[in-house]
């Protein structure tokens, strides 16, 4: 799937989370956080290709992608699995503990479970598509819904762009329309010093 696909789908997995098990309230700047590492979290897996955002936008980053991606085993390896997610994780959680002194406002433990979620949606939405996810690495087996591989999404192809962005895309946003006054609730509306 595309970086767009795969943001718009970690937005509504983020949505659905909140409103499956709301937090007690957060601040805006944990929201807004929690959102940008969400939308990293709905990428990160890709970073093994050079082609992946943060490589296209890095002076020598073609070059760096291409060593990343071998260091990881290649595209639709390590990063597309749940040990994948489990040690991106763990780098999201030591960085983010990291900074917590120069943002003492920001709940680092919603962030940190926006930027997991992002990720899990990422293998969930690679899944539905022909090359399907090891998930289980190191088993080396390709999961993929549904079952027979030529019914399943083609990336970048007609059936992603013209159905499977507008339908998540309208999902998100009826989501969000829909809960409007549950999910601005949340927003703790006097920061505490
Ligand atoms: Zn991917």
């Amino acid at each position: 799937m595309t970086a767009r696909t795969h943001d718009t789908a970690a937005l509504a997995a983020l949505t659905m989370w909140v409103l499956a098990a709301p937090p007690s309230a957060i601040t805006v700047s944990t929201a807004l956080a929690a959102i940008l590492a969400n939308q990293l979290g709905g990428i990160a897996p890709d970073i093994d290709q050079p082609t992946a955002p943060l490589w296209r936008n890095l002076p020598v980053g073609r070059y760096l992608g291409k060593v990343f991606g071998t260091l990881v085993g290649g595209h639709r390896f390590f990063s597309h699995s749940l040990l994948g997610v489990a040690v991106f994780s763990a780098m999201a959680l030591l960085f983010l503990e990291f900074m917590q002194p120069v943002m003492p406002h920001i709940d680092i433990g919603f962030v940190w479970i926006a930027f997991i979620i992002g990720m899990f949606s990422h293998l969930v939405m690679d899944t539905l598509t022909k090359e399907g996810v090891p998930w289980l690495l190191p088993i080396p087996i390709k999961f993929g819904l549904p079952p027979v591989r030529k019914w399943r999404i083609t990336t970048g192809k007609s059936v992603e762009h013209f159905i499977v962005l507008p339908v998540l895309a309208a999902f998100t946003i009826w989501l969000c329309a829909s809960h409007y006054t549950t999910l601005t609730n949340l927003i703790q509306h006097h920061v505490t010093p």
